[in-house]
């Protein structure tokens, strides 16, 4: 027996003739391992691994039927970026995303352009260049310094953001979220832009809580500016889970290209484009607004091939998925899937509002996702993450974590509905947070709170 972390205890487990009896863990092992020996030890080292479909903390598909996984089989050994050696693939990439162009009314979706990613990240990087190379084309045409670009955006985006302006030298603007504007919805705009504002970004799915910005809103607060300032500032929706639910559930709510103030939109297709990960999608308004400067031409690989991305090699499988559920599903289909989503998702916010331990933050009914607070003064005993330990004891994966600037005191628990989280298991799901609370309600004393730290996975 080795108790020693650096070794990995093979025997006796398997005991397998000619296998190993300890492997390093950190250094390569001096010799081989039978597959299914190596295979077994990776097997049941995943089983310490939350269960996915019980992860209601992830935003990411967890569940495809058994012909998609069929389909992925075929296909995972394909490289996007071969689109000379799979034209095919390459075909049905630009299918996807025409489709979405039209599902997001860009006014010419046939002609205008548009990507695959890895997912919103790399798609929101993408949106973000064409906004600072824009400017900086702009500025330097118009003799104007290119030394300060910033971006406006809700103190509650996704990491991705602060990502791009790490990265790209961009100033991060943070608009604050407060209890009267709990997003960001065009309000003293005018404050945090200025000439040197390489757009706004608005967000239709806020990952705290899962609400909309409200984009018609923002852009309108921009057109004011306009007015006043002749400042012509665009937005790009990150639109990581809303972009595949609005057009199937608020059909009317105006937030896409029907906005001309809305040059470019991502979302992430293994959100609730309910496809496995990693893939994502940005589309443009139109090819003007997408510098040629940033697109490569490369022809080592055959062909003259475009491509804009930060990655070059790519699984393509993911599209041939994403292509594989818009023929099975159609409209009607995603508007099923999506509906039966947030009928879960508004079941659930409505079990947790009339516990009488919580007060709603959201109700799920923009995106499927919701959070909550302890309701005020219901206990000193415990918080939301000793709720969230406790649901974890049982298998479920319900984060809980502190909301951004100016609401970083308050903590939240939130819950992602995602296709796969049935009305039954949502119902033992309230059963299991009734039982828990009631728990900890009838402690004694106060639980430790040290150990605590947030735990916020995207
Ligand atoms: C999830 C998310 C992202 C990042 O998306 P990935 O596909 O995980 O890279 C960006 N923005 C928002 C609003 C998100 O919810």
């Amino acid at each position: 027996m080795s108790t020693n972390p650096e070794f990995l205890e093979v025997n006796p487990l398997f005991a397998r003739p000619g296998e190993a009896t300890l492997a390093p863990r950190y250094t390569l092992g001096d010799t081989m391992m039978g597959p299914d020996t190596a295979f077994q030890i990776i097997h049941d080292e995943i089983k310490l691994d939350g269960i996915s479909r019980l992860n209601l903390a992830t935003f990411v598909s967890t569940w495809m039927d058994d012909q998609a996984r069929r389909l992925y089989t075929e296909s995972f050994d394909k490289n996007m970026i071969d689109k000379d050696e799979y034209p095919q693939t390459a075909a049905i990439e630009d299918y996807c995303w025409h489709i979405i162009a039209d599902l997001w009314h860009a006014p010419e979706p046939r002609t205008t352009i548009g990507t695959s990613t890895i997912g919103s990240s790399e798609a929101c990087m993408l949106g973000g260049l064409a906004f600072k190379r824009r400017w900086q084309q702009a500025r330097r045409a118009a003799g104007l310094s290119t030394e300060k670009p910033n971006l406006v955006m809700s103190s509650a985006v996704q990491v991705c953001w602060e990502k791009f302006c790490n990265y790209w030298d961009v100033e991060m603007r943070l608009v604050p979220v407060t209890d009267e504007h709990p997003c960001l919805d065009g309000h003293d705009l005018a404050d945090y832009v200025d000439e040197n504002t390489i757009g706004v970004v608005a967000i239709m799915g806020v990952t705290y809580t899962g609400i909309y910005e409200p984009v018609q809103e923002i852009a309108a607060a921009l057109d004011e500016i306009q007015t006043r300032t002749g400042l012509d500032v665009p937005i790009h929706v990150d639109a990581a889970s809303g972009g595949m639910i609005a057009p199937f559930l608020q059909p009317d709510l105006v937030w896409d290209f029907r906005l001309e103030r809305v040059h470019s939109i991502s979302t992430s297709a293994h959100k609730y484009g309910l496809v496995y990960p990693g893939l994502g999608w940005v589309v443009w308004r139109s090819p003007d607004l997408l510098p040629e400067d940033l697109i490569f031409r490369v022809s080592y690989l055959g062909g003259d091939m475009p491509t804009l991305a930060l990655n070059f090699s790519r699984p393509g499988a993911q599209v041939l998925l994403q292509y594989y559920l818009f023929l099975r599903l159609g409209f009607e289909g995603y508007r099923l899937v999506q509906q039966a989503s947030q009928d879960v998702a508004m079941y659930l916010s409505k079990g947790i509002a009339e516990h009488g331990a919580f007060t709603l933050v959201s109700d799920g009914s923009d995106i499927p996702v919701f959070a909550w607070r302890l309701a005020e003064g219901h206990t000193d005993k415990w918080n939301l993450f000793h709720l969230s330990d406790r649901l974890r004891a049982r298998g479920w994966l319900v984060p809980a974590y502190p909301m951004p600037d100016d609401l970083s005191d308050r903590i939240v628990q939130r819950i992602v509905v995602r296709n796969g989280l049935s009305l039954d298991l949502a119902s033992r799901l309230l059963t299991a947070i009734s039982e828990e609370t009631a728990y900890l309600d009838r402690l004694d004393g106060p639980m430790p709170v040290e150990e605590h730290q947030p735990g916020f996975t995207h």
